[in-house]
């Protein structure tokens, strides 16, 4: 399998740690605030690379944090706490809204089947952990205490930057950028571990540490609460395009300083979703979440499929028009596996199905290609085999997408039925179709004095018989 690496910038062919393990770890929401559907298009595209990655066999164990504290307006150490504006939007407690918010996030992860990582850790229940690792960078000499804050020392290390192309000139630059100095800081690139200082008083978490009260800064959470449940050595590493700059740069300088060795292998980035006004926001422009979208009228699970049709590494660009393109192509899809379902089965042909399966995972091995793997559920729909082996191959391939597809139809197919044997509950309905029946009994049987008496008995009950092509229908 070929996943791009952000960290080296090339498709790197996959090979975990331990042979048939991957160790994942997902930076999660700052829950001040729904997940606007840019934030939740990161989260579906690492959930179908963790359904891929088990698809093909691998025992996984993915961990995500929750941030409630340390997030910064700003992704570098200036900027009022994220939590606490949203609190004080709110009129709550910062836990308050926490809970609040990251209920809210895992209900709409459901309606987009995104699986629930097998472990979620609200930064606030790490405490002890960041203050072990904050301390052993300390000993290390990484790290240090400057008015009251502890910073991590980036001119300690080899090399700092990891995720761009610029020079390190260009990016200090782009640091020091729209951003307050901070005077603490021994260099420019520097950042807090640990605040006991903060600009805000009102700061409302606060936790004794050896250095005063205070609380973490963002970065070292994802770093403590991967390593703590993931151990020393992490196979993949999933975020938005966003992250790679400061934070997941910070990540790996303070866990290859803590550990002393290579932390991360690869660096799974998901690239943007934008209006056509530009980067989708919380702030600015109409708030796009997924109860938003129920409220128009759409599936969830339509979402998810416009985010399957295109890659993650290029930035994709939201409007209802392109999201009605995909409602329609979703509705079709689904219309076809329901004339599936009513057709005869017949039997799973095994050839069939490892070629189609083979074709599948072609796309998808070839750096999470979804919307070719798209593509190959719609060679299967067209190809000549069983309806069986059809159906076989689009819930096998719908472990990875998860797109409902053969449940939605089978739903339809459901719910016609019961359409049906409701109105048959009616005893008149029922006597007319069982007259119907008995009509083309006759007919079959070339009896035509006793089918013109069944239709002359039903004209009487004021029934009006009418034959079409799909058989007879009635008027009454
Ligand atoms: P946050 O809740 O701000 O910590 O972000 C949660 C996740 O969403 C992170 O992985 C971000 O990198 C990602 N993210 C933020 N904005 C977008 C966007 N417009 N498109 C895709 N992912 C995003
Ligand atoms: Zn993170």
């Amino acid at each position: 399998m070929l996943l791009y690496n952000s960290a080296t910038r090339t498709r790197q062919e996959f090979v975990p740690n331990v042979e048939g393990k991957v160790s994942m770890y997902t930076c999660g929401p700052t829950v001040y605030h729904y997940a606007h559907i840019g934030n939740l298009r990161s989260y579906i595209m690492e959930d179908v690379l963790e359904k891929y990655l088990r698809y093909v066999g691998y025992d996984v164990t993915r961990v995500m944090n929750i941030t409630d504290v340390g997030h910064l307006t700003s992704d570098a150490d200036t900027g009022e706490d994220k939590m606490l504006k949203g609190a004080k939007r709110e009129k709550k407690t910062v836990l308050e809204i926490a809970k609040f918010y990251t209920d809210a996030f895992f209900e709409d992860c459901k309606k987009l089947n995104i699986k629930t990582p097998d472990v979620v850790a609200p930064a606030t229940t790490c405490i002890d952990e960041f203050i072990k690792v904050i301390s052993s960078l300390i000993e290390k000499g990484y790290a240090y205490e400057a008015g009251g804050n502890i910073y991590f020392d980036t001119s300690k290390l080899k090399q700092y930057y990891i995720f761009n192309d610029f020079k390190e000139e260009d990016l200090e630059v782009g640091v020091r950028e729209g951003v307050e100095e901070d005077s603490n800081k021994r260099n420019k690139a520097d950042f807090v571990l640990w605040f006991t200082k903060s600009k805000f008083d009102d700061q409302e978490l606060k936790w004794e540490s050896p250095w005063g009260v205070g609380y973490p800064g963002w970065h070292i959470e994802c770093s403590c609460i991967s390593m703590k449940h993931l151990g020393e050595y992490l196979d993949i590493h999933c975020g938005g395009i966003d992250n790679a700059f400061p934070h997941h740069t910070n990540e790996i300088a303070q866990s290859e300083a803590y550990v002393g060795h290579k932390w991360c292998n690869y660096w799974f980035h998901v690239h943007h979703l934008n209006t056509n006004s530009g980067k989708m926001s919380k702030s600015s422009g109409e708030f796009l979440t997924v109860s938003l979208l129920e409220s128009k009228g759409y599936d969830p699970l339509v979402y998810r499929f416009f985010c399957l049709q295109s890659h993650y590494r290029k930035s994709l660009v939201f409007s209802y028009e392109n999201l009605d393109n995909a409602a329609t192509a979703y509705k079709k899809l689904v219309a076809r596996i329901v004339t599936l379902l009513k057709d005869t089965q017949g039997e799973v042909d095994s050839a069939v199905f490892d070629e189609r399966r083979a074709a599948f995972c072609e796309a998808l091995d070839n750096d999470m290609n979804t919307s070719l793997g798209v593509t190959a559920l719609y060679d299967v729909l067209k190809a000549n085999t069983t309806p069986a082996t059809k159906i076989a191959l689009i819930e096998d391939f719908d472990r990875v997408l998860g797109l409902d597809l053969v449940k939605a139809a089978k739903k339809i197919v459901e719910e016609e039925a019961a359409a049906k044997s409701a109105v048959s509950d009616d005893p008149f309905i029922r006597e007319i179709e069982e007259k119907i029946q008995a009509r083309a009994d006759a007919k079959k049987a070339k009896n035509y004095a006793l089918a013109d008496e069944i239709r002359a008995e039903l004209l009487s009950k004021g029934v009006t018989l009418i034959d079409t092509a799909q058989g007879t229908k009635y008027q009454i």
